[in-house]
C-alpha cells in the first residue's frame, strides 16, 4: 500500500496535549484556507511504501508513546490511514488524529475499528460560513464528524476529544454557535496567524472567550497553551 507522505516529526510535546507523541504528516487537502499552516504539501505527490512509515513510526518507539496524524488532510487518504493506525496500534502506540473532519465516514470508521484514542477536529467558521471559507460543500460533512467525535467521547469510545477553532480578528461572534455546538468537550482557541491579520492577542482570545462562560483552552504563539477559566 502507498501512502502520499508530507513529513514525519520522530518527537513531539505539542502534538498531543501532555503525550510525547511522533507526528506523521499525510499529504494533500482539498480545502483552501487562506491561513492555511501547511500549505507546502496542501498538493502533490511523494508516494511512500507504507512499510517505510511503518518504519518510521517504530523508530520512534524509544522515545514516543502516540503517533499523531496530521497533515494536509489525513482523513483524505483513508485507507492507508486505518492501514498505518493499525500498525501503530499493534505496536503499542496510542493513535491520535488532526482533522477537518470533511471525511466523516473515514472518522467513523476509525472509531468503529478502536483506532483512535484522540481526535482533535478543526472547527473553522459558523455553519453558514463554512463552505465559502473552505471553497468547498464541507459544513454537513464536518457536522457528522463532530456528531460522531461526540457520540464516541461521550460512550467511551474515545479518550480525548478536542474542537479547535483558529480565531481572527473580527470574527469573535462565531464563537457562540460553536461553543454551543461543543458544549460540554473540550473547545481550544487558538490564535489565527496569517498575513493581513493582526493575530489576537491572548487577552483578546480571553475577552472574546468570556461570554461563554466555560473554561477553554487558548493557544498563542507568545505563551503556548493556557487554561482560560471564567470562574478563577
Ligand atoms: S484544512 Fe488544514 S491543511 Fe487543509 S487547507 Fe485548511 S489549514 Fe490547510
Amino acid at each position: 500500500m502507498y501512502v502520499n507522505f508530507g513529513g514525519f516529526v520522530p518527537i513531539s510535546t505539542v502534538d498531543w496535549r501532555g503525550r510525547a507523541a511522533c507526528t506523521v504528516f499525510l499529504r494533500g487537502c482539498p480545502a483552501r484556507c487562506f491561513y492555511c499552516h501547511n500549505i507546502a504539501i496542501q498538493d502533490g505527490e511523494d508516494l511512500r511504501d507504507a512499510d517505510e512509515i511503518i518504519a518510521m513510526i517504530r523508530e520512534s518507539r524509544m522515545v514516543a508513546g502516540a503517533v499523531v496524524f496530521s497533515g494536509g488532510e489525513p482523513t483524505l487518504q483513508g485507507q492507508a490511514l486505518a492501514h498505518l493506525a493499525a500498525a501503530a496500534r499493534n505496536m503499542g502506540f496510542s493513535v491520535g488524529l488532526h482533522t477537518n473532519g470533511i471525511f466523516p465516514r473515514v472518522i467513523e470508521d476509525l472509531i468503529d475499528r478502536h483506532l483512535v484514542d484522540m481526535i482533535a477536529l478543526d472547527i473553522k467558521t459558523t455553519w453558514e460560513r463554512y463552505d465559502d471559507l473552505l471553497e468547498l460543500t464541507a459544513a454537513d460533512a464536518v457536522k457528522r464528524s463532530l456528531a460522531a467525535c461526540k457520540r464516541a467521547k461521550a460512550d467511551g469510545n474515545l479518550e480525548t476529544f478536542q474542537a479547535v477553532v483558529t480565531l481572527f480578528r473580527g470574527r469573535e461572534g462565531d464563537l457562540l454557535s460553536i461553543a454551543q455546538d461543543t458544549r460540554g468537550f473540550d473547545l481550544v482557541l487558538q490564535q489565527g496567524v496569517a498575513a493581513g491579520f493582526v493575530p489576537l492577542t491572548r487577552q483578546e482570545l480571553e475577552a472574546a472567550a468570556a461570554p461563554l462562560g466555560r473554561k477553554v483552552r487558548i493557544r498563542t504563539r507568545e505563551d503556548g497553551e493556557v487554561v482560560y477559566d471564567p470562574e478563577r
